[in-house]
C-alpha cells in the first residue's frame, strides 16, 4: 500500500482510476443547464436562413439611393412590407422599397437596407436620407452554418450554450449519465439533524456537505445514511446501496481501533494509497472495494470537504468526460498570515475578493479559526490558500489561491 503520497501524487493516482461514464441520456432543453454535453452537435440549419435585416427600415436597390441626403432625400416608392416570419413575396425594382423590420427576409431585388431613423414616410414613398447600404444586412449562415460543429462533447452546458443548441435545431440533448455517487457516514456519534442530539453526539454534516459537492460536481448523490462503527454495520449498509459509480465514506480512517472503513478496505479492498501530505485532511484512503472506486474521506468536517474538493471533484470529472478542469488556481496577495504545516502542503481556507489595484487582482483574508472542525471556515470562506510545504505566508506575499466559491468584488 502507497502512504503518504504528496497532493499532486494523490491528484495523479486517483485520476488513473477515473472510468469514463459511457451511458448517454436524453434530455429536453428545460433539462439540460449543467449536464455534459455527451457528443459533438452540429448545426441542423443555417442561421439566418436567408439573407436578414439587421434594422427596421426599408429595403431598396443601392444603386438607386447613391448621394441620398438631408438636402437630397431620394424618393422610392413603397410597394410592400416585410415583417420577422412573413416575407415580401414580390420583387423590389427599379425606384422601388419595401418597409422591412429586424430579422425579416430581404426581398428579392433588394441588395441594401437603409435605418428607419434616417428615413421620412411621405404617402406611398418614402424620402432617404442616406444611401441603402449592405452593412445591416446579416448574410445567411453568418452566424450559424448547416452540418457545423458548434458545441462538443464534454462541455457543460451553459445558459448560452442551451441556447444555442436551441438555435441550432435541437430540442432534446444527449448528456453523460451522471455518476451515482453513495455517501455514507461512519461514527457512532453522529446522528441526524433535526433529531435530537445526544450528550457527546454531533449532528451529521459530511453528509450534506459532500451531496452539496456532488451535485456541484455534475454528479447525483445517493445518501446511505450512517454506519455505526463496525465492520460488519458497515458491510452491511453497502451491500444495500444498489448500483454505485463511487463510493464516498466519512470519519474511521485514522490509525484508531474504531477507524472500521481502513479495517473494512484493508481486508477486503484493494487499496491505491493512504494518507496525503496534507492539512487538513491528512488520512483519505483511496480504494476500489467490490468494482467500484472508493474514498474514504476523513470525519472531521473541513478535511471531508476539502479532501472531496481537490480529488473527488476531479474524479467526477473525468467520468463525465467534462472538458473544463475542476478548479481554478489564481494568484493573490495574502491579507494575513498563513501558517504552513511542515513537511505538508496547507489549504487555508480564505475569503478572496476581487481587487483590480492587487498584483494578481485578488486579496486573500483568513477565515479565523483554521481548524479541521471547524465548519463555518468553509461557510465564510471562498477559498483555500496554498501553503507549499516547509514555507509560511507573511501577511503581504503573493499566495496561490484555489477558489471553491463565487468571488466578488
Ligand atoms: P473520525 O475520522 O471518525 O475520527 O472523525 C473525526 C471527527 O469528525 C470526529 O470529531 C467526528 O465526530 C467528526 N465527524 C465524523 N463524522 C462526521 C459527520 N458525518 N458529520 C460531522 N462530523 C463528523
Ligand atoms: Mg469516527
Amino acid at each position: 500500500m502507497r502512504t503518504s503520497l504528496t497532493v499532486a501524487e494523490a491528484l495523479a493516482t486517483v485520476l488513473e482510476h477515473a472510468r469514463p461514464i459511457s451511458e448517454h441520456e436524453e434530455v429536453p432543453l428545460t433539462e439540460a443547464l449543467e449536464r455534459v454535453l455527451a457528443v459533438d452537435l452540429a448545426s441542423k440549419v443555417d442561421h439566418p436562413d436567408v439573407d436578414n435585416t439587421a434594422v427596421d427600415g426599408y429595403a431598396a436597390r443601392a444603386a438607386d439611393t447613391a448621394g441620398a441626403s438631408r438636402e437630397k432625400p431620394v424618393r422610392l416608392r413603397l410597394v410592400g412590407e416585410s415583417p420577422a416570419g412573413r416575407p415580401f413575396s414580390g420583387e423590389v425594382g427599379p425606384g422601388e422599397a419595401v418597409s422591412i423590420f429586424t430579422g425579416a427576409p430581404l426581398p428579392a431585388g433588394a441588395d441594401a437596407v437603409v435605418a428607419v431613423e434616417d428615413t421620412a414616410r411621405d404617402g406611398e414613398y418614402v424620402l432617404l436620407f442616406t444611401p441603402a447600404t449592405p452593412k445591416d444586412i446579416r448574410e445567411k449562415a453568418q452566424d450559424l452554418r448547416r452540418g457545423e460543429v458548434y458545441l462538443r462533447r464534454g462541455e457543460l452546458l451553459t445558459p448560452g450554450r442551451v441556447g444555442l443548441a436551441a438555435a441550432m435545431g435541437y430540442d432534446r440533448l444527449p448528456v453523460v449519465r451522471r455518476p451515482r455517487v453513495g455517501i455514507l457516514s461512519t461514527g457512532d456519534e453522529v446522528v441526524e439533524p433535526g433529531t435530537p442530539l445526544p450528550p457527546g453526539g454531533v449532528y451529521n454534516s459530511n453528509a450534506y456537505s459532500l451531496a452539496a459537492l456532488v451535485r456541484q460536481a455534475g454528479g447525483e448523490p445517493v445518501l446511505l445514511g450512517k454506519a455505526y462503527d463496525s465492520v460488519a454495520a458497515l458491510k452491511q449498509r453497502l451491500a444495500g446501496a444498489g448500483r454505485l459509480d463511487l463510493i464516498l465514506t466519512s470519519g474511521g480512517v485514522s490509525m484508531g481501533e474504531y477507524d472500521v472503513v481502513r479495517h473494512l478496505l484493508e481486508a477486503e479492498g484493494t487499496i491505491h494509497f493512504w494518507k496525503v501530505l496534507q492539512r487538513p485532511g491528512g488520512p483519505p484512503i483511496f480504494a476500489e472495494y467490490a468494482g467500484t472506486p472508493f474514498f474514504g474521506l476523513p470525519g472531521n468536517p473541513v478535511s471531508a470537504m476539502v479532501v472531496f474538493f481537490l480529488y473527488g471533484r476531479p474524479l467526477l470529472f473525468k467520468m463525465l468526460g467534462r472538458s473544463d478542469p475542476p478548479y481554478r488556481r489564481l494568484r493573490a496577495i495574502a491579507e494575513d498570515f498563513f501558517k504552513g504545516a511542515g513537511k505538508k502542503t496547507a489549504f487555508r481556507r480564505a475569503v478572496l475578493s476581487y481587487d483590480p489595484t492587487a498584483p494578481g487582482c485578488h486579496r486573500a483574508r483568513t477565515v479565523g479559526n483554521q481548524s479541521s472542525e471547524v465548519l463555518r471556515s468553509m461557510a465564510v470562506g471562498n477559498a483555500l490558500v496554498v501553503v507549499p510545504p516547509h514555507t509560511n505566508v507573511e501577511a503581504g506575499q503573493e499566495v496561490e489561491v484555489i477558489p471553491f466559491g463565487e468571488v466578488l468584488g
